[in-house]
């Protein structure tokens, strides 16, 4: 499931190759994508309007649109969440058939197409003009900072901290505490941080916390670096169909039974809230 450094790339390659174009036609197919209004409504939102910039918000996208021509500035966006399996593709003339789950396909003025695929149908589509101030969708206004935009400020994490009696796993989890990480993203931050993702965050003293800040940060930009994960199930690609790196990278994730980068016992795997949880009982406390 793509997370924060996925859909970071996925934005970087909208704002390289599609903004700037304006969209000639859309088709939509897949109605189970475009769920939140009527498909003609999206259609008729997009329909000529230019793609004006690129924007994220933890694993919501959106892309700003401008009239085409004069250009009033952007009064409306569309928005997108990728969710389980769902991937923007920007593809290229001679254009190649549009592969199985192909559900909406945009139609740009220099004759190439985005496309959103999505397997399992959970991702979704929609245009929307309620916006904040700062020009986001304002149904977004529920999601915590995003740890890359506004920076993870370790008091208030502190001060949150103090407060739960929840494991780590579910604090990092929570896209109202921090909007971005997911499963992966959550294990791979708790062994930066050296704790363990089952720990109750209000056990946490104040040095780390300050670890488990800069964790936070420095997990996220490396994985950006370096594209996002791919995994082998290849869920994720970047808008041109590339894989990422950072699968190459990963200390615990997915790593059960394999040794630690650190120490080099076996990595551990549990449930916590419902999900795997990957750590390493000797270096994560
Ligand atoms: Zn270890």
């Amino acid at each position: 499931m793509p997370e924060l450094p996925e859909v970071e790339t996925v934005r970087r390659g909208l704002e390289r190759f599609v903004v700037g174009r304006s969209m000639r036609e859309v088709f939509v197919t897949g109605t189970r994508s475009v769920r939140r209004q009527h498909p003609d409504e999206l259609v008729a939102a997009l329909r000529g309007r230019r793609l004006d910039a690129a924007r994220r918000w933890g694993k919501y996208l959106w892309i700003a649109l401008a009239e085409t021509g004069a250009s009033p500035g952007p009064t409306a966006v569309l928005v997108c969440h990728l969710r389980m399996s769902g991937q923007l593709l920007k593809v290229s003339p001679p254009l190649a058939p549009p592969p199985p789950h192909t559900h909406v396909r945009f139609v740009l003025d220099d004759e190439s197409e985005l496309r959103f695929v999505d397997p399992r149908t959970f991702g979704e589509l929609f245009v929307t003009d309620e916006l904040d101030q700062a020009g986001r969708p304002a149904v977004l206004a529920g999601l915590g900072p995003d740890p890359l935009l506004d920076g993870v400020d370790a008091r208030r994490l502190g001060e949150l901290a103090a407060r739960r009696r929840v494991s780590l796993k579910a604090l990092l989890l929570d896209q109202k505490v921090l909007a971005g990480i997911g499963n992966l993203y959550a294990d791979e931050i708790c062994f930066a941080a050296r704790l363990r993702p089952g720990r109750l965050v209000s056990s946490l003293g104040r040095a780390e916390v300050a670890r488990l800040a800069a964790a936070i940060g420095d997990v996220l930009a490396a994985a950006v670096a370096a594209r996002g994960s791919t995994l082998r199930d290849a869920r994720y690609v970047d808008l041109l169909g590339e894989a990422g790196s950072y699968q190459d990278h990963h200390a615990v994730y997915g790593r059960a039974g394999e040794p630690c980068p650190r120490c080099d016992r076996p990595i551990l795997q549990t449930r916590l809230v419902g999900r795997s949880a990957h750590y390493c009982a000797r270096c994560q406390r």
